[in-house]
């Protein structure tokens, strides 16, 4: 018996299982492998991640917002001005995509209009029950903020997963539409670019809200700023790509260290926009290039929150008094989110003497719930949850208000 064994584990040592004739080469076990296999793909690393920190935060959306994240994204065509718009228009809506933004800007109006209408019934009325409605109603957040309706971005309606073709290009070269997530436009739509305003752009590459601030024509100047000299290069290409020569004129591309941007130009803008590096949710759990779990990135990762806070800090500096700015990140965490917001209002309270109002965007939810999932229980700002019947996102927008 015992000899048996011992033949059998010789037999084992040498790939031969007794009965069974060689083992296959894969199951062949090598010491020296062993140290440095298995290596965990940093997709599975961000879903363990986030299975514990989302589930938590999400709590009973977390499934269902998972679900979402590793299906396919949903996409939104961008439709370029600097074309002729009206026959792409009807192509779009002939294949049953609609303006989100229009009819966001439509609903906004007659919002306006049932309130104008509301007044004018209360001023004829007697009695103190009108007043107190017209004290609501002039208050509401939808009343001070229109949505930009130069905008125009179409999506297939919720629950349709078809697919834009790609943007072809006219007669001058340039493309008809720019394919992005749809939410990645609140961002700029929540900037609410006046005419004339100087706009900063401090994390611009690779250029899609850049191209999206353009659309509204009402930039006097953006300056478009990112570190990486690289995706500054994707950031010319979709300018060149879009954008006329006489407008690109009007923009100016820099590849400065964001954080530093007060030294070059504090308080000089009306309208900022910080669109800053972040885990990129989506791109993490369904692409193993470039992923941020990627085991040499955790230090870059966990330093991310600070990154986040350092650059939301020079966007606020670089607003004028008054000025406007949007914080935004593609993540659905809250450290990088809400945490850095309340971080930098009160650094800049504290250190800088400076005051920054959260202005309210509640009315976002309002306005484009047909389109987007919202999170309800944002403690700031506004978050779109990926959702398989809307699956944008994820996007968090905060806007803050310099005193
Ligand atoms: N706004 C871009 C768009 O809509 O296409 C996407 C911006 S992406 C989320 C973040 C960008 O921040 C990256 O392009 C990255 O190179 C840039 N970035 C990272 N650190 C930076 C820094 N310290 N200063 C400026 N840009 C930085």
């Amino acid at each position: 018996m015992a000899a048996a064994v011992m033949r059998a584990a010789v037999l084992l040592r040498r790939g031969r299982v007794p009965g069974l004739g060689a083992v296959p080469r894969r199951y062949h076990y090598k010491k020296k492998w062993a140290t440095t296999a298995p290596r965990i793909p940093a997709t599975r690393l961000a879903l363990h991640h986030f299975d514990t920190t989302y589930s938590l935060q999400l709590q009973e959306h977390w499934p269902a917002v998972r679900a979402a994240m590793l299906c396919e994204q949903k996409y939104s065509a961008l439709l370029n001005n600097f074309t002729s718009t009206d026959l792409i228009a009807q192509e779009l809506e002939l294949i049953s995509a609609t303006d989100f933004v229009s009819e966001a800007a439509r609903k906004a109006q007659c919002w306006q209009e049932g309130v104008e209408v509301e007044k004018r019934r209360n001023t004829s009325l007697e009695g103190s029950g009108g007043d107190s409605m017209m004290v609501l109603t002039e208050t509401s957040p939808l009343l001070r903020a229109p949505i930009n309706s130069n905008i125009k971005c179409y999506t297939f309606p919720r629950g349709d997963i078809s697919r834009f073709r790609p943007a072809w290009p006219d007669s001058l070269g340039i493309l008809s539409y720019y394919l992005m997530d749809a939410a990645s436009l609140l961002p700029v739509l929540a900037l609410n670019v006046q005419p004339g305003n100087l706009v900063l752009d401090l994390c611009a590459a690779p250029g899609g809200k850049t191209l999206a601030l353009l659309q509204t024509g009402a930039c006097g100047h953006l300056a478009a700023n990112d570190i990486s000299i690289s995706r500054t290069k994707r950031l010319y290409h979709i300018l060149n790509s879009y954008v006329p020569k006489e407008i690109r004129e009007t923009v100016s591309v820099t590849s400065h260290d964001g954080r530093d941007w007060e030294k070059l130009q504090g308080g000089a803008f009306h309208k900022v926009l910080v669109d800053v590096p972040c885990t990129t949710d989506r791109h993490s759990v369904m692409e193993e290039e470039n992923n941020i779990f990627h085991k040499i990135r955790t230090k870059e990762r966990q330093m991310l929150p600070m990154v986040q806070l350092q650059l939301l800090m020079a966007g606020i500096l670089a607003a004028k008094p008054e000025g406007e700015v949007v914080y935004s990140t593609c993540s659905l965490s809250s450290l990088q989110n809400e945490h850095v917001v309340e971080r930098a209002i009160d650094i800049a309270e504290t250190q800088f003497n400076i005051t920054v109002h959260v202005e309210d965007l509640s009315h976002f939810r309002t306005l484009f719930q047909d389109t987007f999932c919202f999170f309800s229980d944002c403690r700031l700002g506004e978050l779109v949850l990926p959702h398989l019947t809307a699956n944008f996102g994820p996007m968090y927008f905060c806007k803050l208000r310099r005193a």
